[in-house]
């Protein structure tokens, strides 16, 4: 059961970005703090909305660290003023970075219809997979808006694992991967608690109970 931490922009975020985004940056120096301790600690990295400072600031730390991540990319992003380029996720590629889908328009599946949901997935994972001609089969869940029916459409599309906003442990053989979401206003000490967690029983079964009120069916959270 390590810790999947969900981290977005690095630095100062620029005019462009959303202000529904902007509490998500982490200063680079708070992501570098992050790198020391996850080259001692099982911890797993993930980055979603496809800033392009995935490309120009964490790819090299990433790099220089010896570690890898998950990259999320929404696909009407790319190559945009401020976003990854498809030169951008063929290097972070190159350099053993996982690309996933995080769908096409970056827009709340909860609120639209199960074909709506299977048209922004899908025109997203052809979309990187043209860009890198390999398979993407990784898709982490825009705003972490998800629930059992979201899920369920998910699941017949066959996608690989899903990156979900719910905190906590997961069981080894999770479908359902569960994130802790790092804000800007974090303090270190409180991230590197995250890092350094020994998740017990109940904290097992406190993070079932929370993605069950919202995501039930467990069935459908296994691999
Ligand atoms: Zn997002």
């Amino acid at each position: 059961m390590s810790p999947c931490l969900l981290l977005h922009g690095l630095g100062e975020p620029p005019a462009h970005i959303p202000d529904a985004e902007r509490p998500y940056w982490l200063p680079v120096e708070v992501f570098a703090r992050i790198l020391a301790m996850a080259q001692h600690h099982d911890v797993r990295l993930t980055f979603d909305d496809g800033n392009d400072t995935d490309a120009r600031v964490a790819l090299p730390m990433l790099r220089e660290a010896g570690l890898t991540a998950s990259f999320f990319i929404p696909s009407d992003r790319i190559g945009r003023p401020g976003y990854v380029g498809e030169a951008d996720i063929r290097a972070l590629s190159d350099a053993s970075m996982e690309i996933g889908s995080h769908g096409r328009a970056h827009i709340r599946w909860t609120e639209v219809s199960d074909d709506a949901i299977v048209d922004d997935v899908s025109a997203s994972i052809d979309n990187l997979q043209a860009i890198l001609g390999e398979r993407v089969r990784g898709v982490a869940v825009p705003f972490g808006a998800c629930d059992r029916r979201v899920l369920r459409v998910l699941r017949r599309l066959g996608a690989g694992r899903v990156y979900s906003s719910f905190a906590g442990p997961d069981p080894a053989d999770a479908w359902l991967v569960r994130r802790d979401c790092l804000t800007t206003d974090m303090p270190v000490p409180a991230i590197e608690r995250l890092l350094t967690k020994k998740y017990t029983a109940v904290d097992g079964t406190l993070s079932f109970l929370r993605t069950w009120r919202r995501a039930g069916e467990a069935s459908l959270w296994r691999a």
